[in-house]
């Protein structure tokens, strides 16, 4: 059998959609990971934009873009990213989880939303890499995402790139009030999590509620910050964490980890 590298992990700020199709310096530094890293066998996408009760993976051979947001361009809605899936890694993750105790549904309906496929694009942007995405269950407490996405470190023995697709801070109902201006606990926020991701202190980051009234702010609720934890799970004592695209605006950051083995 081929020896495979060990992959990296990723933890992409996504921000608008209109990054899919905009040319800027955080899109730049996504095409830039898609030309340096190993190109991988298959993508795993643990995007914000994909809530259910329960887990769920795509497992349809052709996933379908999904346009998951209003009030943007007609280019916006007309992009497509044609990607295919992998149904036989879907169904050797679920048979891997459901050995752990752990259940996971195939799912036949979603396909790739906009969490994935803005970032995904630009990075693979032949669409030649395979993706599946991995929903999130809301409902559940950081831990328990934490102590799930341990289970998945397997794949990054075979080729897969885990990629969790969200934004740290992220707060839309305050986001018309700072206009360009960054909001003063978001900096504060920002700059708190990326001092607890340097010291690695992922039970703290796992119990974002008791980080006080910042983190209030910042995570109203948990989606956008929970593929984070996804990343952060899957560290290991020997993998280098790099910050980028580590940029707030009004009440968003687009803050970005690649964890990845130290040369
Ligand atoms: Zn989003």
């Amino acid at each position: 059998m081929e020896t495979q590298t060990r992959m990296p992990v990723l933890f992409l700020g996504h921000g608008s959609p209109m990054n899919a199709i905009e040319d800027n310096a955080w899109r730049r530094a996504w095409q830039r990971l898609g030309e340096t890293l190993p190109k991988p066998r298959a993508v795993l996408c643990v995007s914000a934009h994909w809530e259910t009760r329960g887990v769920g993976i795509t497992a349809s051979p052709q996933p379908e873009t999904i346009h998951d947001f209003y009030g943007f361009p007609q280019a916006l809605f007309d992009f497509q990213y044609p990607a295919p899936g992998d149904p036989q890694l879907a169904q050797d993750i679920i048979a891997k989880l459901a050995a752990d105790g752990v259940m996971v549904h195939a799912d036949h309906e979603w396909g790739l939303d906009h969490g994935s496929w803005s970032v995904l694009s630009a990075m693979y942007p032949d669409a030649d890499v395979p993706v599946l995405q991995l929903s999130l269950d809301s409902s559940q407490p950081g831990a328990w995402h934490y102590a799930l996405a341990q289970r998945l470190a397997f794949l990054r023995e075979q080729g897969v790139l885990i990629v969790g697709s969200g934004d740290i801070v992220h707060n839309l109902r305050l986001w018309r009030q700072y206009g360009d201006t960054p909001a003063d606990w978001a900096l504060r926020f920002r700059d708190r999590v990326n001092g607890l991701i340097a010291a690695r202190d992922h039970a703290s980051l796992c119990d974002w509620p008791s980080l006080g009234p910042d983190a209030a702010l910042a995570i109203p609720t948990p989606e956008h910050y929970l593929p984070l934890l996804y990343a952060l799970a899957l560290q290991r004592d020997d993998d280098r964490v790099e910050i980028f695209n580590d940029d707030v605006f009004a009440s968003l950051s687009m803050t970005s980890l690649s964890i990845a083995p130290a040369n």
